[in-house]
Order: structure tokens, then C-alpha cells, then sequence
């Protein structure tokens, strides 16, 4: 059976605001597994809580809707179990880099083979825009009775620390740049890390498609615009590692690269490390037949739907515990 995209989406009601940034990024979701080939039941997307928490619900996959800050945990549970779907995790900042930040940092040195992809809007949209961790110190976006008085988390940067081994970021209304970054996070073997800058035009009233669409010359000449994002790769930076002593000063880079919003920001890939073992891979090595077997294909019941696993001697056990 031959595919389109159509096949990769929903009928399911869209209720984001218009000329939310959302949009671009379903639209670049389902075209990088469109234009992969990934088969909409070789894939299973998850999400967090928030507005960007809906996408599994426009998405022709299995996909899960699950609780707020816990996408990774769902997601890394449910590639251990199958390791031949393709997962893809969405969530807000707030969602995964606020309640969900724990996860985050330790999903970083498990290394597991799926994606992650954050909605990077700077507030809470779906609960009325209150400040989100990656919301500047001293931004005072229209929900903030007073400028907001944290310090931002910069979300490269703690990947690149806590040992995700592909980051990158993008624009969600540059769809056609954002889609084949997520093809690329999405073919790398092991944990990827796409940050994605997007308009909450409802609540955030600063950085707005037309903030992200440049400031004009010195001159003040209108039709001149300098663009806010530029690409990387333009500038011949190429975030993939070949050796381990060449993967320490690459994340340096792309430390140091991560540091805008002063003036321009960079987009797409920061760093990308193939030599790192991922988890599946580990397993394998202490877990006989675990690519051939593993837990999604295990048989749990005998024929009459009885559980086939035995939980005697864990019975007896307790019960001697507790015993007083
Ligand atoms: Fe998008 Fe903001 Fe509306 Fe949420 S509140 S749907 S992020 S525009
Ligand atoms: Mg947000």
C-alpha cells in the first residue's frame, strides 16, 4: 500500500489559537515521517500536559497522552518494550523543563533510541501564560503583573550536560528547516534533543513571529530585515562527532553556540555523537535474546488469559516480612 500524507493525519478537532506555533510543528512531525517512510503503525508519539500535549491526538500513530513532566518515562518504557517502534516525545518547556527537568537530566545518560521534541513557547499556555523556565529574567510578557524574576534554563545546554548524544533546535514556522532536522533526530541511534522555538501569539507578546522574523538595518530601511534565526550549517558549523576527544570540544561549541537572544540565534544541529552506546544496547549485552524477545512480545498469559508468571515465593516472602 502506497502512503501520503494525509495518512499521517487526524480528523480529530484542532483547537490551538490561530498562528500558534504548534501548527508548524505537527505539520514538520508528520512530514519527516512521511518523507521517511516510517509507517504510521511503526510509530507511537507521547506527550506531556499542556497545549502542545494534544499533538499524539492529530497524529495517524499510536501515540499517549500522558501526565505532566512524565512524557520520558512513558516513552522510554514503552522503546524498552518495543525496541523496533519509533518514538517521538512532545512536550512544552514548562512541561519538560520545569516539573519534568529530573527526567530530562537522567533520560540524558540512559541514551535510549527516541526523540524528543520541546515546544519551546517561554510560558505556560495551556493555564493562562504565567512564566515558563525558559522565559528570560526580566521579560514581562502580558500575563506578568511584574517582569519575570527568575533566570531562564537553556535548554542546549542542559542536554548537552546531562549527555544527550543529538541536539539541535528549530523554528516551528520554518517548517521545511524544522522537518529535516526531526528527520535527522529521529536516524540517530540514541537520544535526540530537538529544541523548537515557536509564537504563543496568545500569551507571549514578545518574542512573536514578527520578533522572530528579524530587526531592520541600522538604517531603519523596512525592507531590509536581518532574520533573528540563522542556520548553521550556512555557516559550515557541523555538530557530528568522530572521535570521543573530538565530542568534548563539540559540546563546548555548541555550549558556546547556544549562548543568543542578545542578537541572532542560531538553528539547527549543535551536536550529534554516534559513538555512545545506547540503552537497548547495553540491555543486550547482560539480557540473552532481548532484541528477539523483548517484553513487547513476551508471552504474559496462558490460553485461558491466566497470568503464566508466578508470584508464590514474592508472596511468601512478604508475608515473612511482615510478619512481626
Ligand atoms: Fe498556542 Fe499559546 Fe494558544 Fe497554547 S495558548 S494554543 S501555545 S497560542
Ligand atoms: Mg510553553
Amino acid at each position: 500500500m502506497e502512503y501520503k500524507i494525509a495518512d499521517y493525519k487526524t480528523d480529530v478537532h484542532n483547537d490551538w489559537c490561530a498562528g500558534c506555533g504548534d501548527f508548524g510543528i505537527l505539520n514538520s512531525i508528520q512530514m519527516a515521517l512521511f518523507e521517511l517512510e516510517i509507517l504510521p503503525h511503526k510509530a507511537a508519539i507521547f506527550s506531556g500536559i499542556g497545549c502542545s500535549g494534544k499533538t499524539p491526538h492529530f497524529i495517524n500513530t499510536f501515540g499517549i497522552h500522558t501526565l505532566h513532566g512524565r512524557v520520558l518515562p512513558f516513552a522510554q518504557g514503552a522503546k524498552l518494550s518495543n525496541p523496533k517502534l519509533k518514538i517521538i516525545a512532545v512536550g512544552g518547556d514548562g512541561d519538560g523543563l520545569g516539573i519534568g527537568s529530573g527526567h530530562f537530566v537522567n533520560a540524558g545518560r540512559r541514551n535510549i533510541d527516541l526523540t524528543y521534541i520541546i515546544f519551546n513557547n517561554g510560558v505556560y499556555g495551556l493555564t493562562k501564560g504565567q512564566a515558563s523556565p525558559t522565559l528570560k529574567l526580566g521579560m514581562k510578557t502580558k500575563s506578568l503583573p511584574q517582569p519575570n524574576v527568575n533566570e531562564s534554563i537553556n535548554p542546549i545546554a542542559l542536554a548537552c550536560i546531562s549527555g544527550f548524544t543529538f541536539i539541535a533546535r528549530g523554528y516551528s514556522y520554518d517548517v521545511r528547516h524544522l522537518k529535516e532536522v526531526i528527520k535527522k533526530g529521529i536516524m540517530h541511534k540514541g537520544l535526540s534533543f530537538i529544541d523548537v522555538l515557536q509564537p504563543c501569539p496568545t500569551y507571549n507578546d514578545i518574542n512573536t513571529k514578527e520578533w522572530y522574523q528579524g530587526f531592520t538595518t541600522e538604517e531603519n530601511n523596512p525592507k531590509i530585515r536581518i532574520p533573528k534565526m540563522y542556520k548553521m550549517e550556512d555557516e559550515g558549523f557541523n555538530g557530528n562527532v568522530n572521535d570521543q576527544n573530538e565530542a568534548s570540544v563539540k559540546i563546548m561549541n555548541a555550549i558556546e553556540k547556544s549562548k543568543e537572544w542578545e542578537n541572532r540565534i542560531p538553528v539547527g544541529v549543535f551536536y550529534e555523537n554516534n559513538l555512545v552506546p545506547t540503552f537497548e544496547e547495553r540491555l543486550q549485552s547482560r539480557i540473552e535474546n532481548y532484541d528477539e524477545y523483548p517484553p513487547a512480545v513476551q508471552k504474559i498469559m496462558d490460553n485461558e488469559g491466566y497470568p503464566n508468571i508466578n508470584v508464590d515465593g514474592l508472596v511468601d516472602n512478604l508475608k515473612i516480612k511482615s510478619s512481626p
